[in-house]
């Protein structure tokens, strides 16, 4: 294909066949697919994709320094600036209508939304930013001042200060990118209220991805001695308390989060006495419930990703077993298992898979009763199966 001088840019050339994935248009270039660099390309600097053959493919953020050397922002020969931008934030910001009356929510999904490396959550009248990958990077407060023009928030707070930055050679960073954001913003869930620390919590601060299975979970809860393992700030807990669980416990390693955790459930009016909160790690003190014959209702088990890729998947999965083996053993007969992984290496069969497993080792027999996954505001594109991180099974002990 002859192209006018005009639109002859940076090019990065793949190697023979090595455009299927393209063409089925899932966005990541690996660094294995590629042939060479035709032109120069700084970080994050857009490129164009073509075959071997010259055909164009894509426009992509070039990430010099990533395995996944190029992202592809488009499908289109046509230029990626800001009016390019500001119709990709505007269409992703527009699918959202239906959360209007809903003050906490996840606002932009990276590759889902067709914005790769790009997260924004937004905190009633606060966006938090996250910028994962140097194209992303590259267009940073571009975007924020879009961001601006669209919703018409003024506050936006960036947490980048995530590891994976190190692969794309980013430096982790946070703080204030525009307007003077508080550092705790207070939002409602389901009519439950939550102080979110964007400052200093988890990811953006919250996370959303689970908002509608813990209003699940709060419908599942009466009358029920409930444990809440990984409970991060109470989101469960204070769910199941308003659902009318009989106690609850929570579990986490970070005092700070139960900290946080227990003035949630005072902001909501839960009686401390309804609620333990408990610093540890879960690993052990599932062991130390089964030695002292304790037992629940109901169990949530909501673990960090244990395995963020393929490569940890052996460890990950045994990770999974333990906690999910030793659940099954403290519930009571008739007794709820609220199960997940949010690792991008343990896929939905795989999970099941292991928590059959553990079930079976734990001499119990089990039924799933609901499959769960992240909320619709964190929508999966069929282009990018990878988005499809969270898997939940809400499991009853027969
Ligand atoms: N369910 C929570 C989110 C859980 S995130 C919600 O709805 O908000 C995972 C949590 O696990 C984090 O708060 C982290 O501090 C905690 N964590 C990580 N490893 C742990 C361990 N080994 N034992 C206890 N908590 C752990």
């Amino acid at each position: 294909m002859v192209r006018p001088y005009f639109l002859n840019m940076t090019s990065l050339i793949l190697k023979p066949s090595r455009e299927k994935s393209l063409l089925r248009r899932h966005p990541w270039i690996f660094s294995g697919a590629v042939a060479h660099l035709d032109g120069n390309a700084g970080m994050g600097e857009t490129v164009d994709i073509l075959s071997a053959t010259g055909d164009f493919l894509a426009k992509a953020a070039y990430s010099p320094n990533s395995s996944i050397r190029a992202r592809a922002w488009g499908w289109l020969d046509t230029p990626v600036d800001a009016d390019f931008l500001r119709l990709k934030l505007d269409t992703a910001i527009h699918r959202r209508a239906s959360f209007a009356e809903i003050n906490a929510y996840r606002l932009i999904h990276a590759e889902s939304d067709g914005i790769p490396g790009l997260i924004v959550d937004k905190y009633d009248d606060v966006l938090v930013m996250q910028i994962l990958t140097a194209g992303a990077e590259y267009w940073k407060e571009t975007l924020a001042d879009l961001l601006i023009e669209l919703t018409g928030i003024k506050d936006i707070y960036e947490r980048s200060d995530v590891e994976v930055r190190k692969l794309e050679g980013l430096e982790e960073k946070a703080g204030i990118l525009r307007g003077n954001p508080p550092d705790k913003v207070e939002i409602t869930e389901y009519g439950i209220r939550f102080t979110v620390d964007i400052a200093h919590g988890h990811k953006t601060g919250f996370y959303l991805d689970q908002r509608e299975n813990r209003h699940l979970v709060g419908q599942f809860a009466k009358d029920r001695d409930v444990l809440n393992c990984f409970s991060y700030t109470g989101g469960f807990s204070i769910h199941a308390t308003a659902g009318g669980a009989k106690s609850v416990m929570s579990i986490d390693s970070s005092g700070e989060a139960l900290k946080l955790g227990a003035e949630n459930a005072a902001l909501n009016g839960q009686a401390s006495s309804n609620h333990e909160w408990l610093e540890g790690d879960v690993f052990q003190e599932l062991r130390k419930f089964r030695d002292s014959r304790r037992d629940f209702d109901m169990i949530i088990l909501d673990p960090p990703k244990f395995a963020p890729t393929r490569s940890q998947v052996k460890k990950a999965a045994r990770g999974y077993k333990d906690i999910n083996l030793l659940a099954f053993k403290l519930l009571r007969p008739g007794g709820v298992l609220v199960t997940y992984s949010c690792s991008g290496g343990v896929d939905a069969p795989l999970f099941q898979k292991i928590v059959a497993g553990a079930a079976l080792d734990a001499g119990v027999d089990a039924q799933i009763i609901r499959k769960l996954s992240q909320g619709t505001d964190h929508p999966v594109a069929l282009n990018f199966p990878e988005g499809a991180y969270l898997k939940g099974l809400v499991c009853r002990k027969t």
